[in-house]
C-alpha cells in the first residue's frame, strides 16, 4: 500500500461513539492508539486494534455504477441529476429523501442536509442515528431545552458510584469500560451497579447486578426518585432555583414508593433494589450511563427522562463525577445531530418555527436566519419523515427517489424485508458506499464510490461532545471521492453551484461553525464561534476539543454548573412519567432482544472481513436460558429458527444462564450476504417511541423451533 502521508497521522477510530484517537505510522496501514487523545490516552479495543486489517482495497467500489454498469463520474453525476430533476418536476421536492449515517463526517452530513432541506426543499432526511440515540435527543430536549450531553468521560473516573443501565459498556464501548475499571482498580471503594435484563460482560464486573424485567426501567427510576424524596435526599435548593416540574413528577412517582412491590414489578430481588437505592442516596458523585437498552424501546424517551429526573432532583449534574451520561453508538452520531441530520432538526441546533411558537415573539427568526445564511430559497419549514416512516413512504410510492449514504438499511432497519421490497420498487435509489457487496448496494440504480476511514478528511464528535479530526493517510482507491464532494458534485449538476462551491472540508466546517452563532447569544449550547474564522492550517492542526467553544480555550468539560439550562425560562424540566411498560405487539413465546457482540461493527461490511474478529463469534446465535432450551429439547450448538409474522432468523442455540427465562438475545450484525438467513431486524415491527420515533429493537416477540 502506497504511503500518502510522510508523517505520523493522527485520526479517529471510525467505529463506536467513544471516538478513540488513532495514529497511522508514517502513512502506512499500521495503526496504534493515540497516547495524547483525551478519549482513550492510547488505549484501543479489539476492533480498533484490527483497523489496519480493514484497509486493503479488496471488495471496494472503485468507480461509479449506473444501472449495473461501470460508469465514469460525469455520466454518473449527470444521470443522477437528470433523474432527480425529473422526479422533482413530476412529483414535487417532497418525493425525494436521504437516509444518512453516523459513519459520515460532520462535513459530509452538513452539505447533504443543506442540499436536501435547503435547496431541493424536502424535509425527508433522516439517519441511522434514529436507530441509535433519537430517544436521548428527545429526552435531552425535554429536560434541558437542547440536545446536549452534560458531562464528560472523566466523570466516569471521578464518580464514586457508576450506574450502567441498558449499556453493555464492556463490549459496545470497551475503552470507556477500561477507563472505568482502571479508576476502580486505583480506588476499590468505587461501586458499579449494572441494570440489564442480561448478565452481560459488563455485569460480571459489577458490585451489584439487577437483572431487570425488560421495559420496567421507568418504574425503577421513578421508584428511586420517590425513595430519595422520602429519605429527604433531594437537593431542594437546586430544584427550587433551577428546575420546574418536581412536584408533579414526585406525584407521578408515588405509585412506585413501595420497594417490595416495585421489586416484584421489575422482577429483581427486593434486597438488591434496596441496596441500589441506598447507594444512590448516599453517593453524591454518581454517574448514570445509558445506551441502546434505554434508547431502543417503545418508551425510550420516558426512560431517558426517568434517569435525568433523578439527577436533576438530586442536583447531580454539572459537577465533577455527577451526571447522566448518554453513550452513543456511532463515531459521529453527535456530529450529525449538530448539523441537523435528523428529520425533525434544522442545522446548527436552530429550531423550526413550530418549536418556538408560544416561546418566542418571532418564532421564525432562526429559520429566517438560516434561510438567509444559506441563500436557500426552498428551506423547509417543518420536519419530515423519520426512518421507519421514510421507508414506509418509499414502499407506498410517495417517495420516488432516495439517496442512501454509508449505511445498510436492508439489514439494519426494522421490517428489513419490507425495506428491501420498498427499495426494489423505488424509482431511483442512489447509494454512496465503500464496498460493492452490501445488501443495500445491491438495490441501487446508481452507486457512488466513497472514501473510507483511512482516506477521508473531516471531523467527528464523540459522546462527550469532543470534536476530533479524521485525517487521510492513504490515497483514494480508484476513483472514489469524499462523500461531501459527491454531494456537492450532484448539487452543482442540479444547478445549485452557488451553495456548494467548497474547496475543502475546512471551508465546510467554518461555515458550520459560523451557522452555530446565528441568533444565539447564549440561547443554544452548540456554539462554535471560536472556529468560524479558523484557517485551513488551524483546521489541519486541530486538537480534540469539546463544544461549546465560544472562544479559544473555553472549558466545556461540564455544562449546567451555573444552573442555567436552554429552556425558555432557563430552568431544567423534570418530566412526570407513568412508568407503565410498553409491551411488544407481534405476539410470540419469547421476548427478543438484539444488540452488538464484542468484535463486530454494524452489519459487518468491514469487521466481517477480518479473520481475527470472526473468531470471537463466527456464526449468528440465539442466546437462551438452559431451562428454555430443555423445553425445546435443545442443546448448545443446535440450529434454531426464530419467526413471527414478519420473517425468520436462523442461528445456533447458545445456552447461558446469563439470559432470563423467556427472553432471547441475538446479534444484530449478520446479513444475507454471508449465506446466513440471519438478518434479525426482519423480526421487528414498526413499534416506535411516540416522541423520538426510535424503533424498539429490545422488545420483539418471536416463536422458536428446533431445525
Ligand atoms: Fe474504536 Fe470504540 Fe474501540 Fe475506541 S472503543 S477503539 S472508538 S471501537
Amino acid at each position: 500500500m502506497q504511503s500518502h502521508a510522510p508523517q505520523n497521522t493522527h485520526s479517529t477510530c471510525p467505529y463506536c461513539g467513544v471516538g478513540c484517537g488513532v495514529v497511522s505510522n508514517k502513512g502506512s496501514a499500521t495503526i496504534a492508539g493515540d497516547l495524547l487523545h483525551p478519549a482513550n490516552f492510547g488505549r484501543l479495543c479489539v476492533k480498533g486494534t484490527a483497523l489496519a486489517e480493514t484497509l486493503n482495497t479488496q471488495g471496494r467500489l472503485l468507480q461509479p455504477v449506473v444501472d449495473g454498469m461501470p460508469a465514469d463520474w460525469p455520466l454518473a453525476l449527470t444521470t443522477a441529476a437528470s433523474r432527480l430533476q425529473k422526479i422533482i418536476v413530476e412529483h414535487g421536492p417532497g418525493s425525494v429523501a436521504m437516509y444518512l449515517s453516523g459513519q459520515l463526517l460532520t462535513e459530509d452530513y452538513y452539505v447533504a442536509n443543506k442540499l436536501l432541506k435547503g435547496f431541493i426543499g424536502s424535509s425527508h432526511l433522516d439517519t441511522n442515528s434514529r436507530l441509535c440515540m433519537a430517544s436521548t435527543v428527545a429526552g435531552h430536549k425535554r429536560a434541558f431545552g437542547e440536545d446536549v450531553v452534560p458531562g464528560c468521560y472523566e466523570d466516569l473516573e471521578l464518580a464514586d458510584l457508576t450506574v450502567l443501565v441498558g449499556s453493555n459498556l464492556a463490549w459496545a464501548h470497551p475503552v470507556l469500560f477500561q477507563r472505568l475499571l482502571a479508576a476502580k482498580a486505583v480506588s476499590p471503594d468505587k461501586k458499579i451497579v449494572v441494570i440489564d435484563p442480561r448478565r452481560t460482560a459488563t455485569a460480571e464486573s459489577a458490585d451489584l447486578f439487577l437483572p431487570i424485567r425488560p421495559g420496567t426501567d421507568v418504574a425503577m427510576f421513578s421508584g428511586l426518585l420517590a425513595y430519595l424524596a422520602r429519605q429527604g435526599q433531594l437537593d431542594t435548593d437546586f430544584t427550587e432555583q433551577h428546575c420546574t416540574g418536581l412536584t408533579q413528577t414526585l406525584e407521578a412517582a408515588q405509585c412506585w414508593l413501595n420497594i417490595a412491590q416495585l421489586a416484584d414489578y421489575c422482577d429483581v430481588p427486593v434486597s438488591d433494589l434496596t441496596t441500589f437505592f441506598q447507594w444512590f442516596g448516599a453517593t453524591a458523585r454518581t454517574v448514570t450511563v445509558f445506551s441502546q437498552g434505554i434508547n431502543q424501546a417503545a418508551n425510550g424517551t420516558d426512560k431517558v427522562n426517568a434517569i435525568i429526573n433523578v439527577h436533576l432532583a438530586t442536583g447531580r449534574i454539572g459537577k465533577p463525577g455527577a451526571c447522566p451520561l448518554s453513550v452513543t453508538g456511532q463515531p459521529n452520531a453527535m456530529g450529525g445531530r449538530e448539523v441537523g441530520a435528523l428529520a425533525n432538526q434544522l442545522a446548527g441546533h436552530l429550531r423550526f418555527p413550530s418549536e418556538l411558537t408560544g416561546i418566542d415573539e418571532t418564532p421564525d427568526a432562526e429559520w429566517q436566519a438560516l434561510r438567509q445564511f444559506w441563500r436557500a430559497p426552498d428551506l423547509v419549514q417543518q420536519g419530515g419523515y423519520t426512518a421507519v416512516d421514510l421507508f414506509a413512504a418509499i414502499g407506498r410510492g410517495e417517495i420516488k427517489a432516495v439517496w442512501i449514504m454509508a449505511t445498510n438499511p436492508v439489514v439494519s432497519m426494522p421490517q428489513a424485508d419490507l425495506v428491501k421490497q420498498a427499495l426494489q420498487r423505488c424509482e431511483l435509489v442512489l447509494v454512496s458506499d465503500i464496498y460493492q457487496d452490501s445488501d443495500t448496494v445491491a438495490q441501487a440504480d446508481i452507486v457512488f464510490p466513497a472514501l473510507g476511514f483511512a482516506e477521508k478528511d473531516g471531523t467527528v464528535t464523540n459522546s462527550e461532545r469532543r470534536i476530533s479530526r479524521q485525517r487521510a493517510f492513504l490515497p483514494a482507491p480508484g476513483e472514489a471521492r469524499a462523500d461531501w464532494q459527491i454531494v456537492c458534485d450532484v448539487a452543482k449538476a442540479l444547478g445549485f453551484a452557488h451553495g456548494f462551491n467548497y474547496q475543502n472540508p475546512a471551508q465546510i466546517f467554518r461555515e458550520h461553525a459560523a451557522l452555530t452563532t446565528l441568533c444565539n447569544n447564549g440561547r443554544r449550547a452548540l456554539d462554535l464561534t471560536a472556529c468560524r474564522a479558523m484557517s485551513d492550517a488551524a483546521y489541519d492542526a486541530w486538537q480534540p476539543q469539546q463544544w461549546p467553544l465560544p472562544q479559544v480555550g473555553y472549558d466545556s468539560a461540564r455544562l449546567f454548573a451555573n444552573g442555567q439550562f436552554y429552556t425558555a425560562d432557563r430552568k431544567a424540566k423534570l418530566v412526570p412519567l407513568s412508568g407503565l411498560e410498553v409491551l411488544p405487539r407481534q405476539g410470540g413465546d419469547f421476548v427478543l432482544n438484539s444488540g452488538r457482540i464484542r468484535d463486530q461493527w454494524h452489519t459487518m461490511t468491514r469487521t466481517g472481513r477480518v479473520p481475527a474478529l470472526m473468531q470471537h463469534q463466527s456464526e449468528p446465535f440465539v442466546a437462551m436460558h438452559p431451562n428454555d432450551a430443555r423445553r425445546y429439547q435443545l442443546k448448545d450448538g443446535d440450529l434454531v429458527e426464530l419467526s413471527n409474522a414478519l420473517g425468520i432468523f436462523r442461528g445456533r442455540a447458545q445456552l447461558t444462564d446469563a439470559q432470563r427465562c423467556g427472553e432471547l438475545f441475538v446479534p444484530m450484525h449478520w446479513s444475507g450476504q454471508f449465506g446466513f438467513l440471519s438478518r434479525c431486524d426482519v423480526l421487528y415491527d414498526d413499534s416506535r417511541d411516540p416522541i423520538s420515533r426510535q424503533p424498539a429493537f429490545k422488545q420483539g416477540q418471536v416463536q422458536l423451533k428446533k431445525l
